[in-house]
């Protein structure tokens, strides 16, 4: 086969390396003798190994003692109502930042918990920028925010000032870039973004805000049973676990954090450059907000869509449809993506206005 350049938006793009290593823990995890996928996740292996995955998750993101890390079920989207159920008190409020498809999701499920307070909203332009210079009322119980707007291709570069404790959905920035987790009260993502497969969310939790909404929460949505549980209150997801951990290990190897958000710049610049340059695209997203993760983009002309969309395919560029909802094409580009398969697509772009311009 073919190397395919993958830009597929969620699930994406894992270290080729992980593969292979991946596929020998299915047929022998360690010296067990047993593939992973039949043992006891309370076996000292396994314990072993979701104990590293934490262990690279805090070195990686430089979590502060006091936050816990936990790999839950249920996706991001399960996080939205979660998220809402363990910091808003009972007849409290919360805030949210409104920045798109994920952001209005996380609202809808806080609504049915208690009060929202949209803060500020980015929707007056088809959320085409990231609101700034907005004002956080100090009677919330928390402020939630979307780090990376996956389908708009917006980012936050710079985390909101709150007088409250702070939310952040980042399932598709995490470990993308530098990111303060000490200011943050919750963080959660799901893996299949820039972490691992689908099928595991991480949550870090700043421990001393939980338990104090006054509400009697169901075990599987209150983070301090899961704490208690030390993530395995139930059977863990630990197969989507293991091949986090092997990404986690191949960031960490090749530099960590810092090594991926230079990468990451890398990348970016030389498809928006392009971009920019090229007379027959347009970005969608306003210049200063525009995300490293997901390249929004339109043809001016739509009806040159499918003679692109050949000359993608014939160069083995994959998963560049934009979403459903905004149409045009996306270009995700997250850490497991090499710069080479950037610079394949922006071969394709220039080739294309050469043919057509
Ligand atoms: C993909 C994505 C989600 C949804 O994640 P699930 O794990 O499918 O629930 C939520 N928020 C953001 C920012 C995303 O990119």
């Amino acid at each position: 086969m073919a190397h395919i350049h993958n830009f597929s938006a969620g699930p994406s793009i894992l270290p080729q390396e992980v593969f292979g290593q991946a596929s020998k823990a299915v047929l022998s995890f360690e010296n067990m003798g047993l593939s992973l996928l039949e043992v006891s996740h309370r076996s000292k292996e396994v314990v072993a190994m979701v104990d590293r995955t934490i262990a690279l998750v805090k070195d990686l993101l430089d979590v502060p003692d006091g936050h816990a890390i936990l790999f839950l079920q249920g996706g991001a989207s399960m996080q939205f109502y979660m998220s809402a159920l363990n910091f808003m008190k009972e007849g409290g409020k919360g805030g949210h930042i409104d920045t798109g498809v994920w952001s209005a999701k996380a609202i809808k499920e806080a609504k049915k918990i208690g009060t929202v307070v949209e803060v500020a909203s980015s929707k007056d332009r088809s959320y085409s920028y990231i609101p700034k210079g907005f004002t956080v009322p100090s009677d919330l119980d928390f402020l939630h925010y979307t780090t990376n707007n996956t389908i708009y291709g917006t980012e936050f570069f710079e985390t909101p000032k709150s007088p409250v404790p702070l939310l952040a959905d980042m399932s598709s920035d995490i470990f993308s870039r530098k990111c303060s987790v000490a200011d943050h009260a919750l963080i959660y993502a799901g893996a299949q973004k820039n972490m691992g497969p689908a099928g595991v969310t991480l949550v870090i939790v700043k421990e001393e805000l939980l338990g104090k909404t006054g509400r009697n929460l169901p075990s599987m949505l209150d983070y301090q049973v899961h704490i208690k549980g030390e993530s395995m209150f139930n059977t863990p997801p630990v197969f989507p676990i293991y091949v986090s951990m092997l990404t986690l290990q191949w960031l960490k190897d090749k530099g960590g954090v810092a090594w991926a958000e230079q990468n990451n710049r890398a990348k970016a610049e030389l498809f928006y450059n392009e971009l920019d340059r090229n007379s027959l695209f347009t970005g969608t997203a306003a210049k200063e907000d525009r995300s490293r993760m997901n390249a929004t983009f339109l043809l001016k002309d739509e009806s040159l869509e499918a003679d692109f969309s050949a000359l993608l395919k014939a160069a083995n560029i994959s998963g560049l449809k934009g979403h459903r909802d905004v149409g045009g094409f996306r270009a995700s580009m997250y850490n497991a993506l090499p710069l080479e398969s950037v610079m394949a697509l922006v071969d394709v772009m220039h080739s294309f206005e050469q043919q057509k311009g």
